[in-house]
């Protein structure tokens, strides 16, 4: 089997991500049969017969869908058997427990990346990058415009805007998705000794992270249970409270909000980001990043997901062969 003949023979992309010889999907976007599930994010996880996820992918995917969900627990770097493909699994540093798949089959190997970042961040991983025959990468931030900040810069930002909003007495709103990036801002903020409370719904996977030896910072829960709100808000004076941005009712109701998108699109500012304002912290990779992770892949053939074919173009100038794969659009949310 050569490279140039993995599209098609190894794997199908119809648009799910397939694994030909043995029917098995790659991040599917309904329900199949069995599936690999590189993270929990809302946009990769669904009901399927019997999921394979790293141990934290699956505890969340559970406490999203249903704890009698069926699936097998992967650790990172234990090859396991499946259906005819050896299937590994290597840190994406996307966020906690994202796993980059390394699927090998008549000798030939084949790396899917999901989403991942290669910048460091306070409660990932660190991305492991293999080298593979073949890769399958996301390219969210496929354009040389997408270069972020590094980590250290982000956090000061972070760290004087809520210190500027709370010195004026007004509430720090910080919209965060529920899995990933509040807990990178529930890690940082806590160990700078701010008061932070969070939504339910992070709460939940702050506890995932808890159990699973990271530290995410001691945080207060916001309860909304009736009667208990307008008590609520008072309490909220002085502490940074961390939301999913998707709960604009709630986020309402808190008095004296100044509310903080954090976003990679809020970088070039043309992207309506509905806070009062924004941060670029994304938990994707960067254009640079992107190109590091092509080389050290060192592949024969790239196929590129989840971007534009600008991306592709980019690979081939710099004298890679590379395809853009057609795929459902991800939710914006990074
Ligand atoms: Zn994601």
């Amino acid at each position: 089997m050569t490279e140039r003949s993995l599209l098609g023979t190894f794997f199908q992309s119809d648009p799910d991500l397939r694994l030909v010889a043995a029917d098995i999907y790659l991040d599917p976007s309904s329900p199949r049969r069995l599936a690999i599930v590189s993270h929990a994010h809302g946009d990769h996880i669904e009901r399927h017969d019997h999921f394979v996820a790293t141990p934290v992918t699956a505890a969340v995917v559970r406490s999203r869908l249903g704890a009698s969900l069926r699936g097998t627990e992967l650790s990172f770097r234990h090859p396991l058997e499946l259906e005819g493909h050896e299937i590994e699994l290597f840190p994406a540093g996307h966020v906690l427990g994202s796993a980059m798949t390394m699927i090998r089959r008549d000798g030939v190997s084949l790396l899917y990346t999901g989403d991942f970042r290669l910048r460091r961040s306070w409660t990932t991983e660190d991305a492991e990058v293999a080298e593979a025959d073949a890769l399958i990468m996301e390219s969210t931030y496929g354009s040389p415009d997408w270069r972020f900040p590094s980590r250290d810069e982000l956090g000061a930002r972070l760290l004087a805007l809520v210190s500027d909003i709370l010195g004026s007495g007004n509430v720090p709103v910080l919209l965060a998705y529920s899995l990933g990036k509040a807990q990178e801002v529930c890690s940082w903020l806590t160990r700078h000794g701010l008061r932070v409370v969070v939504h339910p719904s992070i709460a939940r996977i702050n506890d995932i992270y808890r159990k699973h030896g990271v530290d995410v910072g001691p945080c207060e829960v916001w309860t909304r249970q009736a009667g208990l709100f307008a008590k609520a808000t008072t309490e909220l004076r002085g502490a940074a409270v961390v939301v999913p941005p998707h709960i604009d009712a709630e986020i309402r109701r808190i008095p004296r909000r100044e509310t903080i998108s954090l976003t990679g699109w809020s970088l070039r500012g043309g992207w309506k980001t509905g806070g009062d304002h924004a941060l670029p912290l994304s938990d994707h990779a960067d254009f640079d990043e992107l190109i590091e992770l092509v080389e050290r892949v060192r592949p024969r053939v790239v196929y590129v997901t989840h971007g534009s074919a600008r991306f592709a173009r980019e690979l081939r100038d710099r004298g890679f062969a590379a395809e853009f794969l057609k795929q459902k659009p991800q939710m914006r949310l990074f």
